[in-house]
């Protein structure tokens, strides 16, 4: 274990709760009505006015979202669904917890999303769904993923978690499409703490989302309850949902702000000569095509390059850059190697990039409240440490 972090420590990511949000949440805990209510509601409401008046419901968390998803999209026992290996576990976890298999297929080592001609290389007659991973906020190439969806008969279940306010030509994710799922987790763009919310197609998807999200509970009348299909805990409370809110009205600033950040990100990178050390940058901004929110500003680390090599060169970097007060994020390893996945057969040198990127990937300091000088001396800190640490 390294020492507890300095003063002026940079972590890579901070939440931000202003004043007002905070005298919100203390309005709603005197309110005497602290959980699912007349917050939850509005806060439905306003995300379903972002995207476009779809159907949108909030649930506990992001992971429980996704899982909600497959449940709406019958997604179950004998089921194959597509999706990345750089990302939160999560992502497979839900997949396998409904009981269908998770099908990992390569990343694009340009985007470090879904490489969309793997994954129509691995569709079987099993596959029901493809779940797009949007790392660091990117989406993928949308209209090549709804075509190869429409024309296999495959639902889309999105894993936008990261991915609020990023846009495909100009167009918001979560405003289109199938079903969209993002996480308000603490370290996401705008957060409830805890919470997520999911994009839906009709009015009747919302509802079946509504009894999943509490035991599948019917009531009519003043006294009447059923159940036809049972759910789980998964609502979101009023005192969350009082933060989205407050949140919600900070998205348009939070995404300029990160968006100025990632500009200060390219140019010095630039200055200090990070691509001539072999650090691999993000794609740039593309206004035309995908825009990302910039949720996460990630190099990959020539790891083969470097001293420790691919097994131990990132951890060696990473604490470089906390002994000079920086802190350094690791999103994702691959997730097809951790030991569970292993035992149902995933095994080195399946997903070659996703590999290779998820031993090099690092995610760099990136919240609205860092100064541009920040930015100067984490790229500065990182040339130096590699060429310290080169081979
Ligand atoms: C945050 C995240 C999730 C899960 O969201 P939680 O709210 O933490 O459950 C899923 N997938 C990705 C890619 C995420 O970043």
């Amino acid at each position: 274990m390294t020492a507890s972090p300095p003063q002026d420590f940079l972590p890579f990511v901070r939440p931000q709760i202003d004043a007002d949000t905070i005298a919100e949440v203390g309005k709603v805990l005197a309110s005497g009505w602290i959980t699912s209510g007349p917050r939850v509601q509005a806060f439905e409401a306003e995300l379903s006015a972002l995207f476009g008046g779809r159907p949108v419901r909030t649930f506990s968390n992001g992971s429980a979202t996704m899982e909600i998803a497959l449940r709406i999209a019958d997604i179950g026992p004998g089921d194959e669904v597509i999706t990345s290996s750089i990302t939160w576990v999560a992502t497979a976890n839900v997949v396998l917890t409904v009981g269908a298999r998770p099908v990992f297929v390569d990343i694009d080592p340009v985007t470090r999303n879904l490489d969309l001609d793997a994954v129509e290389a691995a569709i079987t007659p099993r596959t029901r769904a493809i779940m797009p991973v949007y790392l660091s906020g990117l989406p993928v190439d949308m209209d090549r993923l709804y075509d190869i969806a429409r024309r296999h008969d495959l639902r889309v279940i999105e894993d936008a978690a990261q991915a609020i306010d990023s846009r495909w030509q100009g167009r918001r994710i979560g405003a289109f499409g199938d079903l969209v799922s993002f996480s308000f987790q603490a370290n996401k763009n705008i957060t409830t703490i805890e919470g997520g919310c999911l994009v839906m197609n009709t009015p009747g998807e919302a509802t079946r989302a509504e009894r999943l999200r509490l035991q599948g509970v019917v009531r009519t009348g003043f006294d009447g309850m059923d159940v036809e299909e049972p759910g789980g805990k998964f609502n979101l409370t009023d005192v969350n949902a009082a933060i989205g809110l407050a949140q919600l009205g900070q998205l348009d600033a939070v995404t300029a702000r990160r968006a100025e950040l990632a500009r200060a990100y390219f140019d010095s990178a630039a200055r200090t000569g990070l691509a001539g050390l072999g650090i691999e940058l993000p794609l740039p901004l593309d206004p035309a095509h995908a825009t990302t929110n910039w949720h996460m500003f990630q190099v990959v680390l020539p790891t083969e390059r470097l001293q420790g090599g691919p097994a131990q060169a990132r951890a060696l970097v990473m604490e470089a850059l906390r002994a000079h007060g920086i802190g350094a994020g690791v999103h994702y390893p691959p997730i097809h190697l951790f030991s569970y996945f292993r035992s149902l057969g995933w095994r080195e040198g399946m997903l070659p990039h996703a590999e290779r990127i998820g031993r090099g990937i690092l995610t760099l300091p990136l919240f609205p409240a860092m100064r541009d000088a920040d930015v100067e001396r984490v790229c500065a800190t990182l040339s130096e440490t590699c060429k310290r640490l080169s081979l």
